[in-house]
């Protein structure tokens, strides 16, 4: 197997007898490659004994990877042997290599291919029309790879839990009553946040008793290693740690606290044009006009953006809550700037102070509400601003989990489809063309 085309060709244990150029049905080139095994022999795969007695020829077409722009055939010539060992109840034998198994109508190369295909984000079905192939058997051999690549995560020291939609929102009759509605599919998902590991696998629901499950599957060495966990501001969550992590310390992710203070700031603002005006937001109402500047941060606004913000409310919102809603929420922004100052404990405090004063003097409910759930998550919050630690690489994970859920939306079969996130999300730590 020295020579150069079979050395081109590259399929262990084969060589190439020859290659010659033939036309399809429309007259377009091709080529088919004829090849066979180089040794006149073969040993019985019953009882181990070499036999040189071929009986017949036949020829099979297995399928290969493309090679080159014109399409390429294979013709590959075996040999049914006699086994000559009188105490072998076998009588005769196919050869066959490890590329091309018995009655395997495709080549391992080929299969191995779709599977890194479909691995890198391609649809089974766009694999299988590239390749021609059938989806079960690119959707079997995907799944082989991915089963082998997907070990048991390693536990991480900082894990990050929140949740995703899966699929669209989907109605459903209630047989009883005859109506509808309207019902959402969420997982709770689990990322490594200190390491490499990206998304560590995914539970069904956004319950507490998602999390617990999950977290009690990996057993109690795993979860000992865990010492900190990020999540959304969600009480089912924080319960749930508490109970299956009793050790860690639970960090509240900070974008979703501002979120928290940018809807309190929108209901205000929502609430006072209905009082004031009777009616809901128009392009005419300064208010309305600057309700994106509203919520942007004080820093992301040019002086003059500002300065027109602020004089529009100034100017034309009378009751003054939509600008005391905006400081409040500003304020909470500076408490939490505290992480990225590494400020002493004597800021953190007179922060606090500043911003749950704001809001109590204020007496406007949407406020006080917002004071009183930071006050509620204040020590997950102190956690994110001693740490630092932030579920944004989740968010990052999040869109992935998305993105591959689309390609995969195929799957009814939520094993299928949680094979498929899990290696997405995985994937720049695997290499799977290596
Ligand atoms: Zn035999």
């Amino acid at each position: 197997m020295n020579d150069s085309t079979s050395i081109l060709f590259g399929m262990p244990e084969i060589a190439v007898a020859d290659v010659e150029r033939v036309a399809d049905d429309q007259g377009r080139p091709g080529r088919l490659v004829h090849i066979e095994r180089p040794e006149d022999w073969a040993a019985c795969p019953d009882c181990g004994v070499v036999s040189t007695r071929v009986r017949q020829r036949r020829t099979t077409r297995p399928r290969d990877l493309p090679y080159g722009e014109e399409p390429i055939g294979v013709r590959w010539h075996k040999r049914q042997f006699a086994c000559t060992e009188t105490l072998c109840a076998r009588k005769a034998f196919t050869e066959s290599v490890a590329e091309i198994p018995p009655r395997a109508r495709v080549t391992g190369r080929l299969c191995r291919a779709a599977a890194r295909q479909v691995a890198s984000g391609r649809s089974v079905a766009a694999v299988g029309r590239e390749y021609r192939l059938g989806w079960p058997l690119v959707h079997r051999h995907f799944t082989a790879f991915a089963d082998a690549v997907l070990l048991e995560p390693e536990p991480p020291e900082v894990l990050g839990i929140d949740e995703t939609r899966r699929g669209r929102p989907t109605w459903i009759k209630n047989e009883v009553t005859g109506k509808w509605a309207r019902t959402e599919r969420f997982e709770t998902n689990f990322v490594d946040l200190s390491g490499t590991g990206g998304l560590l696998g995914q539970a069904a629901g956004r319950t507490g008793q998602a999390v617990i499950d999950w977290l009690n599957e990996r057993g109690t060495q795993w979860k000992s290693q865990v010492r900190i966990v990020a999540i959304d501001p969600a009480a089912c969550y924080r319960t749930a740690i508490g109970q299956a992590l009793p050790h860690a310390v639970i960090v509240v992710d900070h974008f979703h606290l501002v979120a928290l203070a940018n809807k309190a700031l929108t209901a205000v603002r929502q609430r006072i044009t209905r009082e004031e005006r009777g009616r809901r937001g128009r392009a005419t109402d300064p208010e309305w006009v600057n309700r994106r500047r509203l919520l942007r941060s004080r820093e992301r606004l040019s002086d003059k953006s500002f300065t027109r913000m602020w004089n529009g409310l100034i100017d034309h919102e009378p009751t003054g809550q939509i600008l005391t809603a905006w400081i409040a929420k500003e304020e909470l922004r500076v408490l939490l700037a505290c992480a990225r100052e590494q400020a002493p404990r004597s800021v953190i405090s007179h922060r606090l102070f500043r911003f749950s004063a704001w809001c109590a003097d204020s007496g406007i409910a949407e406020l006080i509400t917002l004071a009183q759930t930071i006050d509620a998550w204040w020590p997950e919050t102190l956690a994110f601003i001693t740490t630092g630690i932030t579920n944004a690489r989740t968010e990052g994970t999040n869109r992935l989990i998305k993105d591959a859920a689309r390609v995969a939306f195929g799957f009814r079969n939520l094993i299928n489809q949680r094979r498929r996130v899990r290696l997405a999300c995985t994937h720049q730590t695997i290499n799977p063309a290596a």
